[in-house]
């Protein structure tokens, strides 16, 4: 090991878990340079953050303006122009009108607990269902809404009270085969809830229900239309909120602004959104209607630093980029490129066999390979085992960096939206080369 990385072998939190030893020095657009020289194409923009490219030039420069002229305008003591400047800017992209009051703090998992304290205010009621395989955050609220891997609660309980879960209609959580059809998944997964609401937690004691549109650490598996429409009803019926956690979908990555969008008749009570808001500046924040956000009282949301005036120029400067540089257009060219790539492979002779699902929206792209212990996704030859891991080693030999993703052996793909059709023709070539050399 060179250089700095000694440092963090021997002096960083263990607990952080790292991929890498390597020590990022330079980002510009689609690539990562390392201490050690490497030039490393990114698929992960930083988890979904950096949807526009490192360093982003109208982004830099409007965080570089904002530093010299006010860093910090706290928020209880009046307004910082940026903060106002981004809710005009977000307003007229929110999914749905009735979307018009706004909380913005610093990371995503600190907006899920501001969603949760809403709903319980507003409804005078505490409990919360999520999802199985959901994945909220890792503070002591969101541990006990992330259901996606037992490492980020385990050994840290007592956790938060009045957390439910109901599965997702994911073929694994049903205990189904994975040829199983959408009707039929979701058909079962809203029964469960609806047992759920009868048997675990009464309606008159559930504040809300808490659901990504397209299950991020659990797995890159878009939610069934089916099946958000029923909560939506579900939702209607009992007088339970649905909040809406578009923290890894949002601003763009699945090919509209929000994911939400491709559910056109799911209004969201509460919405979440972090990450790509900023393009890697800390800021997160929620959304709803005013009649429900002017509940709380005054004082009882916020902290020193939420919506700080530099990550909010930095937002303002991302409503813009969408507004002048075609994101979505380039999102919807790119997303056919990657997914007639691993499509393609699926028919592939010698690897097809080995992929149980390529399944996403836009550029939020995830891929399952079969595992020789799931009885679940059976093969007809032998699949290698942990595939997920082993491709994406595969990947960044050859200078490609991508992320797995969920309990299961699956690796996801989040490049940046702007990512040029000759970078994403590169990524596809080490993809396919990665995943015929871990088969072969
Ligand atoms: N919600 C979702 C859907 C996420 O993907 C994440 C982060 N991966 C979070 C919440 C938590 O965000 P943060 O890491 O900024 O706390």
């Amino acid at each position: 090991m060179a250089g700095l990385a000694q440092i963090g072998a021997k002096h960083v939190a263990k607990g952080v878990g790292r991929f890498t030893e390597m020590v990022m020095t330079e980002g510009k657009g689609s690539y990562i340079k390392t201490e050690c020289g490497r030039n490393i194409l990114d698929l992960t923009c930083g988890i979904g953050v950096t949807n526009l490219g490192h360093c982003h030039p109208g982004v830099t420069k409007a965080a570089q303006e904002q530093v010299g002229t006010l860093v910090h305008g706290q928020v209880n003591l009046g307004y910082n122009k940026p903060y106002l400047q981004l809710i005009e800017q977000l307003l007229p992209v929110m999914p749905h009108k009735s979307l018009d009051s706004f909380f913005l703090w610093n990371s995503g998992a600190e907006a899920v607990e501001a969603a949760v304290k809403l709903a319980r205010h507003a409804t005078g009621k505490q409990n919360i269902i999520v999802v199985q395989g959901s994945y909220h955050g890792r503070t002591f609220g969101t541990m006990a809404l992330t259901k996606s891997k037992t490492i980020y609660g385990a050994g840290y309980a007592p956790l938060m009270p009045g957390v439910f879960t109901t599965p997702y209609p994911y073929w694994h959580q049903m205990g189904l085969p994975h040829t199983t059809s959408n009707d039929e998944l979701v058909e079962n997964a809203l029964y469960r809830l609806e047992l759920l609401l009868k048997q675990e937690t009464a309606p008159r004691d559930t504040a809300a229900i808490l659901i990504e549109p397209v299950l991020g650490e659990g797995g890159y598996i878009p939610a069934p239309k089916g099946y958000l429409e029923g909560l939506r009803k579900i939702c209607d019926d009992h007088g339970l909120l649905l909040i809406i956690d578009e923290v890894q979908t949002g601003f763009g990555r699945t090919g509209k602004n929000f994911a939400i969008e491709h559910y056109p008749t799911v209004q969201p009570d509460v919405m979440i959104v972090a990450k790509g808001i900023a393009n890697g500046f800390p800021l997160s924040g929620i959304c709803s209607r005013k009649e429900l956000m002017d509940k709380q009282p005054a004082g009882s949301q916020g902290g020193t630093y939420g919506g700080n005036a530099v990550a909010c120029a930095a937002g303002v400067a991302v409503q813009r980029a969408f507004k002048e540089e075609k994101i979505l257009e380039n999102v919807e060219e790119r997303s056919k490129e990657l997914f007639g790539m691993l499509r393609g492979l699926q028919g592939d002779a010698t690897v097809g066999d080995t992929i149980a699902e390529v399944r996403g929206l836009g550029l939020m792209v995830g891929i399952e390979f079969k595992s020789p212990t799931d009885p679940y996704t059976p093969a007809k030859g032998k699949v290698p085992a942990k595939m997920a891991s082993r491709v994406q080693n595969k990947c960044l030999e050859k200078d490609l960096l991508t992320l797995t993703t969920s309990i299961y052996e699956t690796i996801r793909f989040i490049p940046p939206l702007n990512i040029s059709k000759e970078d994403m023709a590169k990524a596809c070539s080490i993809i396919k080369e990665s995943i015929e050399e871990v088969v072969r």
